[in-house]
């Protein structure tokens, strides 16, 4: 018998309205870990009421009073840092040491980010004559809709619930039915610290819960995290009533090494900026590599074989690198894919293949870093987003060829650009439609970066102080004659 966790609606526990509820699972063993309530219409309605009642009040709590509740928040969740990682790597099938952990810090990181900035959504004064003054305010927006996916599930749910909180708005946040459980447990937290109805977690199946949040009239605000294809629905729903959208989707995202940088540092970079130890599922996924034609032999050995040192397998165990891919769904998709891949006339798997389908790892979704070498950049593992731990290799042999393949895709997330010479990473760097370049390394978003796409991976820009003013803030402009 597994436990119902419950919503958050109204600063109370609640189940769905028609009491039903979801299964949540374990990808690593594909066990049932927990229940969560199935929400739907009645459940938006109930909680984008609550949300627009307790905009009424927050709205007018000064800004650096809802920062020092974030901080609050940041210390509570801090200390139960270690139990939500578990919960996390349970749900997700993230390893704990490389994943679950550092998603938590950084959503300490972030409740402390925007804690700190709260103050700073300021205004101006136009200078329109002695006789005038002219003002702008940085104004909450009202009720904000959000909605995320699963694969961070509780910085992404964090980043929203701070930035909409902290510029005085009210939210309804869906958590991913396959990874609700951390989440829940910090909306219990933010409930602790903030008036009832400011904060709003409901849990349920996007077509169910989801949509009727997206085309809720009570909510005037959208921000929605997930796949390019359900990013265009919430578009036309924010189309049809006329509200800001602000879209985090997905990416292709290209990694080109110059042939100065066939070297360690390159290749653990590679490996980070793949996200292989997230199983690949990251929107900010490295996972077309361009190599240089002089290296691509050279570099692609180097990376197989530091591959091959990662350990596979049960999320909770510390010596564990990479865990489970995180439903039969999304394993299935990425099986298909690898597929596809092996279909190709003259496609070479360096590393990896298909899942296996005996011995420990076949308990659970764990699929091995594969590689495709020689990929042909029109095929379909080289375009689409497969949100799995495959990584196509692709030659080039100029500079503007590989800027040109690198910038054929209708993604444009992030990038990664490897070389010592800074001119010439710069250049690359410039050249490249991505929203975020990182050269010389792969890291993850830190609070303070403006973070967002280009292209079809999003519209607006989030994680930041700049984000926060554009996204969740509207300008008011007060002229006054003092004559
Ligand atoms: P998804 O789009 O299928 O689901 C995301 C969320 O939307 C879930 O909560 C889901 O229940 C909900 N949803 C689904 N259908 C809906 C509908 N019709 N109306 C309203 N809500 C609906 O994505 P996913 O598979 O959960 O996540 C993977 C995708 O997310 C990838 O494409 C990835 O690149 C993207 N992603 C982007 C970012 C970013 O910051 N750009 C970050 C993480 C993930």
């Amino acid at each position: 018998m597994t436990t119902l966790s419950l919503m958050l609606i109204d600063g109370r526990p609640e189940e769905a309205a028609d009491g039903r509820a979801i299964d949540v699972e374990n990808p690593a063993t594909r066990s049932a870990i927990g229940q969560v309530p199935r929400g739907g219409q009645a459940d938006v309605d109930r909680a984008a009421g609550a949300a627009a009642r307790a905009f009424a009040g927050w709205r007018l709590v000064p800004a650096r009073e809802r920062g020092q509740r974030l901080l609050r928040i940041a210390d509570a969740a801090e200390r139960e840092l270690e139990a939500i990682a578990r919960t996390v790597a349970l749900e997700t099938g993230n390893a704990i040491r490389t994943q679950a952990r550092p998603e938590m810090k950084s959503v300490v990181d972030i409740f402390r980010y925007f804690g700190g900035i709260a103050g700073e959504a300021k205004g101006e004064t136009i200078p329109l004559g002695e006789h005038v003054l002219c003002y702008t305010r940085r104004e909450p927006i009202g009720v904000v809709g959000g909605i995320v996916p699963w694969n961070a599930p509780v910085s992404l749910g964090t980043l929203k619930i701070a930035m909409a909180v902290a510029a005085g708005n009210t939210l309804v946040l869906k958590a991913a039915e396959d990874a609700p459980l951390g989440l829940l447990r910090l909306a219990q937290i933010c409930a602790e610290h903030l008036p009832p109805g400011v904060v709003n977690l409901l849990t349920g199946y996007g077509e169910e819960c989801g949509a009727p949040l997206a085309q809720h009239p009570l909510v005037r605000k959208l921000s929605f995290t997930g796949s390019t294809e359900v990013g265009r629905l919430i578009m036309h729903a924010a189309a049809d009533r006329i509200v800001p959208v602000s879209l985090e989707l997905g990416g292709k995202s290209p990694a080109v090494v110059f042939p100065d940088s066939d070297d360690e540092r390159a290749v653990d970079g590679v490996i980070t900026g793949m996200r292989f130890t997230r199983q690949g599922q990251s929107c900010t996924a490295g996972s077309r590599l361009f190599l240089h034609r002089d290296i691509f032999d050279s570099f692609l050995g180097k990376l197989a074989s530091k591959l091959t040192t990662l350990t596979i397998g049960d999320p909770l165990d510390e010596a564990t690198d990479m865990g489970a891919i995180i439903n039969r769904k999304q394993f299935d998709r990425v099986c298909a894919y690898i597929q596809d891949g092996l279909k190709q006339p003259g496609a070479s798997v360096l590393l990896g293949g298909l899942p296996p389908t005996t011995g420990p790892l076949a308990k659970g979704y764990f699929v091995e870093p594969t590689i495709f070498a020689g990929v042909g950049s029109a095929w379909r593992i080289a375009r689409e987003e497969i949100f799995g731990p495959v990584l196509v290799a692709i030659p080039w042999e100029n500079e503007a060829d590989v800027i040109r393949m690198a910038n054929d895709s209708h993604y444009g997330l992030a990038a990664y650009v490897w070389t010592h010479d800074l001119t010439r990473g710069l250049r690359t760097a410039h050249a490249i439609e991505s929203g975020w370049v990182q050269v010389n390394q792969g890291l993850g978003i830190v609070p303070g970066q403006a973070y967002g796409g280009f292209k079809q991976s999003g519209i607006g820009r989030e994680y930041s102080l700049e984000g926060m003013l554009d996204s969740y803030t509207q300008r008011k402009c007060v002229t006054v004659n003092l004559q």
